[in-house]
């Protein structure tokens, strides 16, 4: 592991016991995962609140191994094990990549659901109002949905009935 890395060049002043805490918190299972033992969101993703903020458990363990996340992006489990926070089952992809890694994982119903029900116009219409205001794990954590979710609604893909991109018809009229 690269704790001594990371103790070195320790960012924004952050305490070394912060870290120590972090790690503390996880527990070897067989298999290979480190489990983390600490509070978990309503996804079943290991939670922690670092500098004030809620945080996603196995984003935290990428960051403090790789630095910040960059925008947009998420942190993949290779093994499935959403309390996992071993950087080395960690990978940095794109909501694309996620979605199909739960499909070819068969959990895609589950995601989907999770990503998606929950939310009211209302929410979904403030959330399209924190766009490039807040990060998308963010606000997600906010709302209590993937940072996917809330992507996909900044991007429009989903909820399109609520014309949050505002009126466009130009684009796709046929003349
Ligand atoms: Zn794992």
């Amino acid at each position: 592991m690269g704790f001594g890395r990371f103790f070195a060049s320790s960012v924004g002043g952050g305490k070394m016991s912060d870290e120590k805490k972090f790690w503390a918190k996880i527990k070897k299972i067989p298999g290979g995962c480190w489990e983390w033992q600490g509070q978990t969101n309503e996804h079943g993703y290991g939670r922690e609140t670092t500098k004030g903020k809620n945080k996603q458990a196995h984003r935290i363990a990428y960051e403090l191994e790789n630095g910040p996340i960059p925008n947009g992006m998420l942190v993949c489990h290779s093994c499935d094990n959403r309390k996992c926070v071993r950087v080395s089952h960690l990978w940095l992809g794109t909501c694309k990549d996620n979605s199909e890694d739960m499909v070819n994982k068969g959990r895609s119903g589950k995601g989907a659901r999770n990503s998606r029900a929950k939310l009211t116009e209302a929410q979904v219409r403030r959330i399209f109002r924190e766009k490039g205001k807040q990060t998308s794990p963010q606000v997600g954590s906010q709302y209590g949905v993937s940072p996917c979710a809330v992507l996909k609604i900044w991007k429009g893909v989903r909820w399109q009935h609520l014309k949050l991109l505002g009126n466009v018809s130009g684009v796709s009229g046929r003349s």
